[in-house]
Order: C-alpha cells, then structure tokens, then sequence
C-alpha cells in the first residue's frame, strides 16, 4: 500500500503531536511492507513568521497532490492582535475550504479508566462510543443571506441545504454505521424548521439503499439531553452543521478529555484529519502535550484513507491497552496517582508504538 502524507504541524503542541503520529504510521509501514510517504509544510503562526502568509500557495499544492493530510494545531498568542483573516486559524479555514470535506467524522468515545475525568458517571458512559458524522460545508454557517443591519438593528443567517448536499453526508454516515453497529440517529428539528423537513426526507431515502441499518430521528434539543443520559444508544450521530458542533462539543466529556479526541474531514479532493486541541501554547515545548488524539487521528488516516482497518483498529486498541496499564499523560492524571505512570508527550507515543506492534504480532 502507497499512501502521500502531508505533515502540516502548525504551532505550539502541534508539532509534538504529529511527530508522534507520523511515528505510528512509519511503525505500521514498517511492519507491513506499505510504502508511506511523509512530505511537511508549513500552516499556521509558523507560516506567518517564515512565509507572511498562513497558509502559503506551496502548503497548498502540495496538500492537494497527497493522498490525505495530517495537521497538528494552529494558532499563538502572540498573533491574538491580528486581523481574523491573518491569523494562524485563517490558515486552518483556508485549508479545510480548499480541500473540499463535506462530511466531519468525530468519534466520542467512553475510556473506562478516564471515567474520574468525566463530569458524568462512569456507569452512564462505559461502553459509550459514538461517532458524530457532521455535515462541514452547507447550512447557517455559510447560507446567503446573511447581515447584521446596525442601522436597523436586525440580524439574520440563512440555514440552506439541498437535497444532493444532505443525501451526500447521509450516504457517507449509513456506510460507516454498516460497518459497525448499524444504527444511525439523524438530528434534525424538523417540527420546526423547513430545512429539517427536507433534511428528514432525504435522509428517509437515503435509508432505503442500506435496508441493514436502522435509522431513528432525534429533535436536536432531545438528543442533547439523550446524549448526556444513555450515550451508550448512539452509535452514528448524523447532523448538519450547526447541530452537529454543538452536539459534538457537548460529546466531548464523555472522553473526559481533549487531547484524546481525532477527527476527519472526508468527501472532498483530500482528506484531512486532525485532532481536536488546539496549539495548547501554555504546555508547548514542555514535553506535557498528550499525543493519544494525534495517534488516533493516525488510525483514521488508515482507515479512511488506505482501507487497512486492522491496523486502524490495532492502534485503538493499543491506546485502550496503554491506559489500562495505567500510563498517562499529565493531562489525564487528577489527584490520585496511585497505579499511574505519567509519561512524556515522546513517551507516550513510544509506548503506544511498542504496544501497536504486540496487538498486530498477535492478531
Ligand atoms: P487548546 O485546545 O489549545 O487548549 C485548551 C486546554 O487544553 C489547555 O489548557 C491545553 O493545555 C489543554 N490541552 C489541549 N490539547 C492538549 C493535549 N494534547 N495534551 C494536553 N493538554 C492539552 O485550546 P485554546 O487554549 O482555546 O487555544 C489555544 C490556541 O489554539 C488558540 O490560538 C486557538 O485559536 C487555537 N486552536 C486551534 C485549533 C486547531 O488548530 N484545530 C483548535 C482549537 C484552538
């Protein structure tokens, strides 16, 4: 298998992180004779410090020729005072726009020895894993349109889909539920909103061309409640754009913590994956940054972009078994560090690395 990563590291943490990363992917090319290749770019603070630009023209031919790219986090304080479209995160946006993504894939899952970490309790979230399939690209976020009249003192955004751009996204979370437990939660406030009328009919048809996946219907302000109260029912969560980042957020606790948490953005020209965090400036160079969400991010770089599942799944697990052998990063430790060793961002990876390699000799 030949797969051209794009490296672009960005700021603070960022670069931490991906290396770890990238070492997990050499590690699984190692083991199984694939050929992958890594090229690194600038994005980000990075870029506007060498390149006066966040997200210079060669970052973006070159993601553009790769298969997927990998991108640690953006953004400095010390760039707080720039205009919005100067900033790293511009950069972040810029990328995405060009890429193309439509479909947002975050995974929220429960780990049992992060169950302390969670505001909610450990008997509610075991077992929990959910994977939040957002639509990126259409409604109120981008919907003309829109204006704040200061004369008038009326605002107003347009929440906007098509039939083809639902059908798209509904397709990409049917798939990925096929594959694994079957079910799809489509969130939608169709007793109130038109758009989520056609939301709701064209996710309906969609249904029909995957009869082995059952399909429920959620309105948005009942699935933050359920979400909170049985997050074990869910398995693919699809929404639009909007309702999907508040949701998805909200989802975040169930992990109990940030830096664990991928993502992907899939559907357009390339891929690109991500962790959630961002550039974590206040740890950035200490060696304290926890590599778990870059490593997981890997896992969907061979899942989504290579088709090798086992090795995607090999990494999931080794993060699973690493926790359960009661290492940690300092992020993950609260109080009681009785049973726990606190290991360095390199640390970490190198565990997760020597762990990957006995669940694949294994399987
Ligand atoms: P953040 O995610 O960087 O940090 C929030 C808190 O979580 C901090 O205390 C940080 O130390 C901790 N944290 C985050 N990731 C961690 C990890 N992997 N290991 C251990 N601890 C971790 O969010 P913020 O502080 O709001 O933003 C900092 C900068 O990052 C800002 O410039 C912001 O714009 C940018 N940002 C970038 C992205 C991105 O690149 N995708 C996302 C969010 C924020």
């Amino acid at each position: 298998m030949k797969l051209k990563i794009l490296v672009t590291a960005g700021d603070g943490i960022g670069p931490e992180v991906t290396n770890e990363a990238v070492a997990v992917l050499q590690e699984i090319a190692t083991l199984g004779g694939h050929e992958f290749t890594f090229t690194e770019k600038r994005i980000g603070g990075i870029a506007i410090t060498t390149d006066g630009a966040p997200l210079p023209q060669d970052t973006l031919d070159a993601a553009l020729v790769s298969d997927a790219v990998l991108l640690g986090a953006v953004g400095g304080n010390e760039f707080n005072s720039l205009a919005p479209d100067k900033r790293p995160e511009a950069g972040l946006l810029a990328i995405r726009a060009a890429l193309g993504g439509f479909a947002n894939l975050r995974p929220a899952f429960a780990f049992k020895e992060l169950a302390v970490n969670s505001p909610l309790r450990p008997e509610i979230i075991e077992g929990a894993d959910i994977l939040f399939v957002r639509e990126l690209l259409g409604g109120a976020y981008f919907g003309k349109p829109r204006e704040w009249n200061r004369q008038t003192g009326v605002a107003f955004n347009t929440m906007i889909y098509t039939r083809d751009e639902v059908a798209r996204v509904a397709r990409i979370a049917f798939k990925l539920a096929a594959a694994r437990r079957k079910k799809v939660t489509s969130v939608d406030k169709a007793n109130v909103l038109e758009v989520s009328q056609l939301w709701r009919a064209v996710v309906i048809e969609v249904a029909k061309e995957f009869p082995e996946v059952t399909l429920e219907h959620q309105y948005v302000d009942a699935m933050a409640m359920h979400l909170m109260n049985r997050p074990r029912d869910f398995d693919v969560v699809l929404t639009e754009n909007l309702f999907g980042d508040i949701l998805s957020d909200e989802s975040g606790v169930i992990t109990g913590s940030l830096g664990m948490l991928p993502s992907a953005t899939i559907g357009g020209k390339v891929n690109l994956y991500e962790p959630i965090h961002g550039s974590a400036p206040d740890i950035a160079g200490k060696g304290l940054a926890n590599p778990m969400g870059a490593i997981l991010t890997a896992a969907l770089i061979l899942r989504h972009s290579a088709g090798l599942e086992r090795e995607a799944e090999a990494i999931e697990q080794a993060a699973r078994k690493v926790l359960e052998q009661g290492f940690r990063t300092a992020d993950l430790v609260r109080g009681n560090t009785a049973g726990l060793t606190v290991l360095s961002t390199a640390e970490m990876g190198a565990k997760v690395r020597a762990t990957v390699k006995e669940v694949l000799a294994r399987a």
